[in-house]
């Protein structure tokens, strides 16, 4: 399927795709946040986006800033670790840099996206190769623009930010924690995927499975 734009109601399929998949995979997540952190990130991502999906059946949004806005703010209210105020951080700039629209086109998208990652670091500060979500928001984002520059097709490019946030997920593995719980232990963070950079990546699979109509 190609995409010029993408509506409001894909993009309330991306974030209920994404509550299904931290849902699906929350084992995983705590799992590797057993190992570099305090095994919470899977239920912290878990307990945040049901509260979120919950809202948004009880009330859709009518306008993308509206819809990213509450995602933000039930985010930031509703999970306790370093991760609720991130992505909620994330999300509520993409709904201020969108705007009161029904749907976006592909320039809008990403630099809704890129607004978000412009919160991720101004909340959190960190920078590439500190071993965080940045590490696969940032190169996922590069290969999103990099990908339009080609075609405005929002699906192909949302698989090329996806290809790119799983290599940028990967690479966490062989860092060294800078940032975060994880880099209170050292060296000993070094072997391990970081859990965010795990979660991040799945928020890209969500937008790229939902946009190819799956
Ligand atoms: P907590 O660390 O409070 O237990 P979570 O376990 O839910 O919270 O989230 C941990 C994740 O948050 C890390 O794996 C990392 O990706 C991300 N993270 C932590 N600190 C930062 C930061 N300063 N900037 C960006 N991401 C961060
Ligand atoms: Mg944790």
């Amino acid at each position: 399927m190609t995409n010029d734009t993408v509506t409001l109601d894909q993009l309330t399929g991306w974030l209920t795709r994404f509550r299904d998949l931290v849902t699906d995979q929350v084992s995983y997540l705590t799992e590797l946040d057993s190992a570099i952190g305090d095994a919470d990130h899977g239920s912290n991502m878990t307990r945040g986006m049901g509260a979120v999906i919950e809202k948004l059946q009880a009330s859709p949004a009518t306008a993308v800033d509206e819809l990213f806005k509450g995602v933000g703010m039930t985010l930031v209210t509703s999970v306790g670790g370093a991760s609720g105020p991130l992505y909620g951080t994330f999300f509520l700039r993409i709904g201020t840099e969108a705007g009161p629209v029904a749907t976006l086109d592909a320039p809008g998208l990403a630099a809704a996206l890129r607004a978000g990652l412009g919160g991720v670091v101004a909340r959190g500060k960190a920078e590439a190769g500190d071993k965080t979500m940045f590490d696969v928001l940032a190169p996922a984002l590069d290969a999103f623009d990099a990908a339009l520059v080609v075609s405005s097709d929002i699906s192909s490019a949302a698989r090329a930010a996806h290809t790119a946030a799983q290599s940028g997920r990967d690479a966490t593995e062989p860092l060294l924690a800078r940032k975060g719980r994880a880099s209170y232990l050292g060296e000993r963070s070094i072997g391990h995927i970081d859990p965010g950079a795990a979660s991040t990546a799945l928020l890209f699979q969500a937008l790229s499975e939902i946009l190819d109509g799956e």
